[in-house]
């Protein structure tokens, strides 16, 4: 009898670590939700997304457009997302109404912002296994299958479904993690003959019972993302699950596996780009001040060694992009101007770094 994967439990336990390490991040984290028409199920999931942002110390922004609107008003609200500072992350609920074009919509959301992973060139970074966000869904599941202790390396995996939500982007994340991966789809001819030889299966087609018992090897790790109705309105997988069972290793459950993660992994992705993007700031001062360093100790080890005097003045101010300039003072000693401005290029305030400070460093350079 499989073991069964709790996506429920390691979804609390993501979203508690995620919470713990946005506390520490130098400012909130913001996700804006936009939400166009009144769609039922999209309702759903932007609510639960929300509640989620709320449990992990993410701030989020709800847009709740009406179903009228046009795409250029779309367009132009997401093109304010992407200047916004406060920002971090624009999340489109898709499908969205007709008229409006979804590739368009997904191609003008800025790709450090895409936390879905959907812009084009997100799907290229991913595809080349160097991507900018993780997405939700397959994340989602190779979480679980690391929490389990489940390696694809070396392992045979088949993936049902193409999407470029979950089944594509599945497959390349096993294939980065060592994985031989087998997509299939609609046009897969015998199907079962490829199921049966997956150490791991990953479901995501969305047909109620479509992965029976003699597809399965004995033993496989079966995932099944799919989320469909039975004939009893009831919420249930691809998988025939009662049958699939006895013969699995490990399994999850619909509801209560997959599901609970994607939204889970949202966070975290969220999480991790707060974190990436004050990286990326530092190493924007590094080059601003002409150094050619690559981490924030070489900075510190720079500034003790009198060539630069950066770190202190820029502390707790690192969702700003900072600028760095030579300046004298008036009795000709040599100080540093730090400008500070706002990621919408506006500048707000300039510092100068104490001059006492620089002495202090033995860094008083006298012109
Ligand atoms: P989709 O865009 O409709 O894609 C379905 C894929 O399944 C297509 O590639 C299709 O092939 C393939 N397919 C259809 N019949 C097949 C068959 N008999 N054998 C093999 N492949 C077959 O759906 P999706 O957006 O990827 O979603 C798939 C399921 O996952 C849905 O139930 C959805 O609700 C669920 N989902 C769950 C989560 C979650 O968080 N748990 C997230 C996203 C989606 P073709 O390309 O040839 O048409």
């Amino acid at each position: 009898m499989a073991t069964r994967i709790d996506g429920k439990a390691l979804a609390a336990k993501v979203k508690a670590q995620v919470a713990e390490k946005a506390a520490k991040l130098p400012r909130q984290p913001g996700l804006a939700v936009v939400l166009v028409g009144e769609d039922p199920a999209s309702q759903v999931y932007v609510r639960g997304k929300e509640a989620d942002c709320g449990e992990c110390g993410i701030r989020s922004f709800p847009y709740r457009l009406p179903t009228e609107t046009t795409q250029r008003e779309l367009l132009d609200l997401i093109e304010k997302l992407n200047r916004d500072p406060a920002v971090d992350g624009i999340l489109v609920q898709l499908p969205l109404p007709e008229p409006l074009e979804e590739a368009a919509v997904i191609a003008a959301i800025a790709p450090e912002k895409d936390v879905d992973c959907f812009h084009p060139y997100n799907v290229g970074r991913l595809n080349i296994g160097d991507p900018v966000f993780q997405p939700c869904t397959p994340a989602g599941v190779m979480e679980m299958l690391r929490e389990y202790g489940i390696s694809p390396a070396g392992k045979r995996c088949v993936v049902l479904g193409r999407s470029n939500i979950v089944g594509k982007p599945m497959a390349a994340l096993l294939t980065q993690a060592d994985g031989t991966v087998t997509l299939c789809h609609s046009k897969t001819p015998d199907l079962a003959d490829i199921t049966r030889q997956a150490d791991i299966l990953v479901s995501a087609v969305g047909k109620v019972n479509c992965v029976t018992a003699d597809m399965v090897k004995d033993g496989a790790v079966v995932i099944d993302v799919a989320m469909n109705r039975n004939s009893e309105g009831r919420l249930c997988g691809d998988v025939d699950f009662a049958a699939v069972e006895p013969k699995a290793s490990y399994i999850t459950p619909v509801p209560g596996g997959v599901g609970p993660m994607t939204r889970a992994m949202l966070a975290q992705v969220l999480k991790e780009e707060t974190g990436a993007k004050v990286r990326g700031i530092e190493l924007n001062l590094l080059q601003r001040c002409g150094a050619h360093l690559a981490s924030l100790t070489d900075i510190q080890e720079s500034f003790l060694s009198g060539r630069t005097a950066v770190l202190e003045a820029i502390s707790g101010t690192t969702d700003k992009m900072v600028g760095f300039e030579r300046k004298y003072d008036e009795k000709g000693s040599y100080v540093c101007g730090i400008k500070l401005m706002d990621l919408t290029d506006v500048a707000n305030t300039e510092k100068k770094v104490p001059l006492e400070w620089i002495n202090r460093e033995g860094n008083n350079v006298n012109k």
